[in-house]
C-alpha cells in the first residue's frame, strides 16, 4: 500500500512504498540521492552500494520521472538533520524502484518559484508549471478558501445553486461572449457576465439564501489582473437591508482570514466605511488604499465604500451614438437609497440620486460589490427608462424580471466577490493568473490549448455562419 510522503515519519524502521516524481537527483558515484515528491511533500531517498539492483535502476532515472519506490525509513544521523524541514530528520533507503513513466527533460525547472521563467513558457506548459511548490500552494489554498466559504454559508442556511452558462445578455457594463445556436440559426446565447438576473429570480422562487462560486465571462479589453473568464463568490438574500448583507460578508471575511491566514493582520474591525464622495476627495479613486503601513505584506485593510451615485452620463468611449445619455454606474437592478426614491420615480435630479450599492475594497483593490435590488416592477422599469430603454425593449429584454416581480418577489439584495482577486491578495501574488489553474494570457489566449482557434467549415456550415475573410 502507498504511504504518503508527509506520513513517512510515522514509519521509522519499516519498509514502505512511496509513489511520486523525482524532484532532484544527485549522483555521487557510490551513493545516489534523490528527492522524491508527491502531493504531500518531499523526502530525501538514497541508494546505498549494497543494494545492487536498485543501484542499477537508479542510474537510468532522471528528474520528473514517475516512480514507485520501496524502501526503509531511517533516522538521519544527527549531523545531517535539517530542522524545520518536512522529513528533515529521516531518509528513505531505497530497496527497489519501479518506473511508472519516464519524462523528457522538463522545459523548465519546476523546483523554483518560477519567477525567473517567461510567462509564455509557463502558460504553454501549464501542467508542468503547476508542479512547482508555489503553484501547488496557491491552487490548494484556493480550494481551502472555497471550502471554507461553502461550509460557512451552509451553516448560515445558504444553498449553492448552479445557474446557466448558455444564457442571455445581462447588462454588467461589458461586452458579451456569444455562442451561436445551431437549431435556431442566426440566434445566439450569451455567456453570463454574472448570474445577476438568475439569482434575483431565485429570490422570486423563495430560495431566500443563494450562493454560487460562479464563473463569469466578460469580453473586455485585457488588463493586468483581468481575465476573459473569472470566478465570483456570488450571493443573494431575501428580506435584508444593506447592513445585513454587509455584516454577513464582513464576518465571513474575518473568519476566513483568521482561520486560513492566521499570520495576516486585519487593520481595523469593524471595517471602516467611507462614502464614494469622500473616497474620491481623499484618495482620488473609489477603491481607497487605507493601509497605515504599505510595507507590511501581511496587513489587510478592508474598507466599505457606500453612497455611490446611481447614474452617470456616458462618454464617447462607451458608445459614440449614446454619448451624454444616462447610464448606471454599477448595477441597473439596484434600489436607490430610500431618501432618493421619490425623486428617482419622478425622474428628477438624476445626477444626485444615490444607490444602495456597497463595494468592499482591500489594500486599494475592489474585491466585491453588491446592492439592495429593486424588487417592484415599477422601480426597475423606471431605472431602465432612465438609462434609455424604450418600453418595447424593456418588455422584450427584461419582461421576465418584471413579470417575476409581479408574482410576489420579496425585498432582496446581494453581493459578488472577485474570488481570484481576493486569493491573489491573500497569497501576495502580483496578478490573478498566479492563482488560476489554467488562465489566459493578458491578450486573452490559452497558449496550452491554442485557443481561440478556427473551426472546421462543416461546423460553420451547420451554424449558418460565414467568415468575412477581409475582417480577420
Ligand atoms: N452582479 C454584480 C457584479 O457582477 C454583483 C452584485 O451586485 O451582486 O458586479
Amino acid at each position: 500500500m502507498r504511504t504518503y510522503i508527509k506520513n513517512l515519519k510515522d514509519s521509522i524502521g519499516s519498509t514502505v512504498l512511496i509513489s511520486g516524481w523525482v524532484d532532484v537527483r544527485r549522483d555521487q558515484g557510490k551513493l545516489v540521492f534523490m528527492d522524491m515528491r508527491d502531493m504531500t511533500g518531499k523526502v530525501q531517498c538514497v541508494v546505498l552500494p549494497n543494494h545492487i539492483e536498485a543501484m542499477e535502476q537508479v542510474k537510468e532515472v532522471r528528474t520528473e520521472w514517475v516512480l514507485s519506490i520501496s524502501g526503509i525509513v531511517n533516522k538521519r544521523p544527527e549531523r545531517n538533520i535539517k530542522a524545520d524541514v518536512l522529513n528533515g530528520d529521516i531518509e528513505l533507503e531505497i530497496t527497489n524502484i519501479e518506473i511508472l513513466n519516464k519524462a523528457n527533460t522538463p522545459n523548465f525547472d519546476v523546483t523554483t518559484d518560477g519567477k525567473e521563467i517567461g510567462e509564455e513558457a509557463r502558460l504553454t506548459y501549464r501542467y508542468l508549471d503547476l508542479r512547482r511548490p508555489r503553484m501547488q500552494k496557491n491552487i490548494r489554498n484556493r480550494h481551502r478558501m472555497a471550502k471554507f466559504i461553502r461550509d460557512f454559508l451552509d451553516k448560515e442556511d445558504f444553498i449553492e445553486i448552479e445557474t446557466p452558462i448558455l444564457t442571455k445578455s445581462t447588462p454588467e457594463g461589458a461586452r458579451d461572449y456569444i455562442v451561436p445556436s445551431r437549431l435556431y440559426k442566426g440566434t445566439f446565447y450569451a455567456l453570463p457576465q454574472s448570474p445577476q438576473q438568475y439569482k434575483q429570480l431565485l429570490m422570486a422562487s423563495g430560495m431566500e439564501k443563494y450562493f454560487q462560486i460562479a464563473r463569469c465571462m466578460r469580453d473586455e479589453d485585457t488588463r493586468g489582473d483581468r481575465q476573459p473568464e473569472f470566478t465570483q463568490l456570488d450571493m443573494e438574500m431575501s428580506f435584508v437591508k444593506k447592513e445585513d448583507v454587509m455584516e454577513l460578508n464582513e464576518r465571513l471575511l474575518i473568519e476566513l482570514v483568521t482561520n486560513l491566514y492566521p499570520n495576516k493582520k486585519i487593520q481595523e474591525i469593524p471595517f471602516p466605511k467611507i462614502s464614494y464622495k469622500d473616497s474620491i476627495e481623499k484618495y482620488g479613486n473609489d477603491r481607497p488604499d487605507i493601509r497605515k503601513d504599505k510595507n507590511d505584506s501581511d496587513l489587510l485593510a478592508f474598507c466599505w465604500v457606500v453612497d455611490f451615485p446611481f447614474f452617470e452620463r456616458t462618454d464617447k468611449s462607451d458608445n459614440p451614438n449614446t454619448e451624454g445619455e444616462w447610464t448606471f454606474t454599477h448595477n441597473p437592478f439596484s434600489e436607490p437609497i430610500l431618501e432618493h426614491k421619490n425623486q428617482m420615480m419622478e425622474g428628477k435630479n438624476l445626477a444626485e440620486i444615490l444607490t444602495t450599492q456597497y463595494d468592499i475594497t482591500l489594500n486599494g483593490y475592489e474585491i466585491g460589490g453588491g446592492s439592495i435590488r429593486a424588487h417592484q416592477a415599477e422601480t426597475l422599469h423606471k431605472v431602465l427608462n432612465i438609462i434609455g430603454h424604450k418600453d418595447e425593449d424593456i418588455e422584450k429584454n427584461f419582461g421576465h424580471m418584471l413579470n417575476a416581480f409581479k408574482t410576489g418577489t420579496p425585498p432582496h439584495g446581494g453581493i459578488a466577490w472577485g474570488f481570484d482577486r481576493l486569493i491573489m491578495l491573500l497569497e501576495n501574488e502580483p496578478n490573478i493568473r498566479e492563482v488560476i489553474a489554467f488562465p489566459k494570457t493578458g491578450e486573452g489566449k490559452d497558449l496550452m490549448m491554442e485557443s481561440p482557434s478556427s473551426v472546421s467549415p462543416k461546423q460553420l456550415k451547420e451554424l449558418g455562419i460565414t467568415i468575412d475573410s477581409n475582417k480577420k
